[in-house]
């Protein structure tokens, strides 16, 4: 983070603070991992009060003062921090449902945040207790989040981008905030912090989805990138880009950027060739990368998914979880995609790191939720069995805790691959091509 350390989102505004205060209780299990450290604690127990984990250790040990305490035992079962997904679409994945009116773009801001409501729950409902939207149009994520907050709706907790900013034609400029030079882009972020933002995210690429980019080219300028990431920083917020081409990721990471969503290291010619001084900078920076590296759409059979995300973990990169939900995959393809980062060989544990702890620190949430030890809020969730021997464990949810509260799960329907293959490099570089001998 080329030092930089961004001040924690929303440390001091507790969740739901219109509802009667969550109750004191203690929960128990057969293992707790708490998101500080690879193992388990056997014979685990965490008493929360007021939203927030007061003890944490094993059962035995338990403090006196809150045996008392309602206390649930969950036997063959598992504790650990509500998972995070660093990279959400709220309300694309709707899309194709409009308002049956003459003229449904009349209702297109609330349709698109009563749209994301759907996949919010259905991520909470999957245990995903912190969800960072990485782009969405008219600060629809924004007032989710606060919605949320507000008790208006039950959901995750939001951290929340607004626009994703692009060029004018840029890569997702539609539903985008446009900027074409220095003056214009500092205005951007300005416009994000006045809006409420949390986070600033910069499409520092094109992309495989629209037809105007190439994902190889960077759109924007080292400087461009330096403006961009020394204003968010200074008023407090983190900064993340979409990358692709490996130029893009190179200025992202040289102009101080905290998180890269795909780093997919889409070369010059359209094809991925990874970089490993690239991914040695990125490592030494402390840069972020979510696990949402484009695999070939449909996979190669007999390749893992996620390679790269298990080389770019091979050169020490701080890898966490995010599918781009909702922009191209359902809600259920997060437990989908932990699977493949397992196949690819990455420990279990690794994983589910990345998927509580270091995913929260990502998403500016370290020191608030992803660990369950004094002092963080009370997000967690009990699954049945032994997630760090199978994975699995994560189908069988028994409950989930957010803000100390329980949340009402829904059933969430299974994982299919996404439809066609827009996401392939092969398929983006030949209609590229196309369109340029048109
Ligand atoms: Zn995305």
């Amino acid at each position: 983070m080329a030092g930089f350390s961004f001040a924690p989102v929303a440390a001091s505004r507790a969740l739901d603070q219109t509802l009667p205060a969550a109750p004191a209780r203690v929960l128990r299990a057969d293992r707790l991992f708490t998101g500080a450290s690879p193992q388990t604690v056997p014979q685990g127990a965490v008493a929360i009060a007021d939203g927030f984990v007061v003890w944490s250790g094993p059962a035995a040990a338990l403090p006196a003062e809150y045996a008392g305490w309602l206390t649930d035992d969950y036997g063959d079962a598992t504790l650990l921090p509500g998972l995070v997904e660093t990279h959400a679409h709220l309300a694309a994945y709707e899309k194709a449902v409009q308002p049956d009116v003459p003229a449904p773009e009349t209702h297109k801001v609330a349709w698109e945040t009563l749209s994301s409501v759907k996949i919010a729950r259905q991520l909470a409902s999957l245990g995903v207790t912190a969800v960072q939207s990485l782009g969405a149009a008219d600060y629809t994520d924004v007032a989710l989040r606060e919605a949320i907050r507000a008790g208006l709706v039950p959901g995750p907790r939001l951290v929340a981008a607004g626009p994703a900013v692009t060029l004018t034609a840029g890569h997702g400029w539609r539903g985008g905030a446009a900027a074409d030079s220095i003056p214009e882009l500092l205005r951007q972020v300005r416009f994000h912090h006045q809006a409420g933002a949390d986070l600033v995210k910069v499409m520092a690429t094109g992309g495989f989805m629209s037809h105007s980019t190439a994902p190889w080219n960077a759109q924007f300028t080292l400087a461009e990138l330096l403006a961009i990431a020394d204003d968010a920083h200074r008023l407090g917020h983190h900064a993340a880009v979409h990358a692709h081409g490996t130029e893009g990721i190179r200025r992202a990471v040289r102009a101080g950027f905290d998180f890269i969503a795909h780093c997919s290291f889409v070369d010059a010619d359209g094809r991925t060739a990874f970089d490993p001084q690239l991914a040695d900078e990125i490592a030494q920076r402390g840069v972020f990368v979510d696990s949402s590296a484009v695999p070939a759409f449909p996979v190669v059979p007999g390749q893992p998914a996620a390679a790269l995300a298990k080389q770019l973990y091979d050169h020490g990169v701080l890898l966490v979880i995010g599918h781009d939900i909702g922009a191209v995959t359902s809600a259920a393809a997060y437990r989908h995609g932990l699977s493949r980062l397992a196949e690819a060989g990455l420990p279990t544990a690794e994983i589910l790191l990345a998927a509580t702890s270091r995913g929260a620190a990502a998403v500016g949430l370290s020191g608030v939720v992803g660990v369950l030890e004094p002092g963080y809020q009370a997000d967690l969730i009990v699954v049945g069995g032994n997630p760090l021997a199978n994975l699995a464990a994560l189908d069988d949810i028994r409950e989930v805790v957010i803000g100390g509260r329980r949340f009402d799960r829904e059933t969430v329907p299974p994982w299919t691959p996404p439809v066609g293959n827009a996401g392939s490099p092969e398929v983006a570089r030949q209609a590229w091509l196309d369109r340029q001998s048109r």
